[in-house]
């Protein structure tokens, strides 16, 4: 049986009947000792590597998914045979376990250089770049990267998978797009969008060929699926504060202040300041926090659109964005996708109605929110 000499969560460790423990490296060991060359000199004891329980630790802080934004793969899975598992994580260290290794820290001792503080979880993968020779990889990023898993880790912990992607429904009406936030978004997925008939600084509305073009982005965005904060489920003030540079998705009746004017029917260019006080923006109050989501005429989408827009009544939308500030009374985020949501036939409506009911799902329900925001 070909079972990893490197050992508990080192790569490709497939775990048994029989578990193993012992070191594992991001670079095989003589090399990164920078002993490639030397013959006969014993490796072992230069490098500080983590325990078996350390790396465990590393690993379930994060729940076995790589540490690197950008990547976030995950780590732990089936192996082909029966009851295996197989992991292709690695505990990296933050400092270099020997002096030749990145960001080695000449003033830790042993004991912290082998500390769970020293390390972080990544996919073998990010686990070699981040440790590659020219590596641009600083301590300071690699400590934001361990802390963002981990408050990431934290909040999908017990909530189900479906809540925390971003559905656009098939009666939702597409009102507004950032196609360029989007394209983003879409990129991290390698994923391409046709960005083909867009032009600079002309709203959508007077682009040509616009509803082909929105159908084909709402397809991308049934494809991409993106994963999401429910903003509703943002309980505390830490959680709020965590929230900061991810996707929130959101679904409930919104206000909107300082809506340019339509002259002729068509949408004027208007040039965000950065004030969410002037410019135009979409707005939400839940008790005692605002969700604010400030609007470009670049990217409406319709005319019910700049129609919801210029209105002051409050409307149904559903959205994603991401947050881009957070105070202890507003929250700003850019939006990426907003739709009119269509009503949402009730899974048990047919039994339902057979019974004498007739319901479908209010499109924002007014049910109190949690929290939002108890100390
Ligand atoms: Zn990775």
């Amino acid at each position: 049986m070909p079972r990893n000499s490197k050992g508990f969560y080192g790569p490709r460790y497939e775990e048994g009947p029989r578990r193993k423990t012992g070191g594992e490296d991001l670079v095989p060991r003589r090399v990164a000792a920078g002993l490639a060359h030397s013959p006969g000199v014993r490796e072992v004891d230069l490098r500080d590597d983590f325990s078996g329980l350390v790396k465990r630790k590393l690993a379930e802080r994060v729940g076995f998914v790589c540490s690197n934004p950008d990547c976030e793969a995950s780590t732990m899975g089936p192996s082909s045979r029966d009851a295996m598992t197989m992991n292709v994580g690695v505990a990296g260290h933050i400092t270099a376990a020997s002096p030749k290794g990145p960001r080695y820290n000449g003033k830790l001792t042993t004991r912290q250089r082998k500390a769970f503080r020293n390390g972080i979880w990544l996919c073998e993968v990010c686990g070699k770049i981040v440790d590659a020779d020219e590596s641009a990889h600083s301590v300071r990023q690699l400590l934001t990267w361990k802390q963002r898993a981990e408050h990431l880790a934290r909040t999908r912990l017990g909530v189900p998978k479906a809540n925390s992607h971003f559905h656009l429904l098939p009666n939702d009406q597409t009102m507004y797009i950032n196609v360029r936030r989007f394209q983003e978004l879409a990129q991290r997925d390698h994923l391409q969008i046709n960005a083909g008939p867009l032009k600079e600084n002309a709203p959508l509305l007077n682009m040509e060929g616009l509803v082909g073009y929105v159908m084909e982005n709402e397809r991308a965005l049934k494809t991409l699926y993106p994963e999401a904060l429910l903003f509703d489920r943002l309980k505390t003030k830490t959680d709020l504060e965590n929230s900061r540079g991810q996707l929130i998705s959101f679904v409930g009746k919104f206000r909107s202040k300082n809506a340019p004017r339509l002259r002729n029917g068509r949408v004027p260019i208007i040039h965000p300041t950065g004030n969410i006080n002037k410019d135009h923006v979409a707005y939400k109050n839940y008790n005692s926090i605002r969700l604010v989501l400030p609007l470009d005429s670049l990217w409406y989408a319709s005319q019910s659109a700049v129609a919801f827009f210029r209105g002051l009544s409050r409307i149904a939308v559903r959205g994603l964005a991401r947050v881009h500030s957070v105070t202890s009374k507003v929250i700003v985020a850019s939006p990426i996708w907003l739709a009119l949501p269509g009503r949402v036939a009730h899974p048990f409506a047919h039994v339902a109605k057979g019974a004498g009911f007739d319901f479908a799902l209010p499109v924002s329900p007014n049910r109190p929110t949690e929290g939002h925001f108890k100390k």
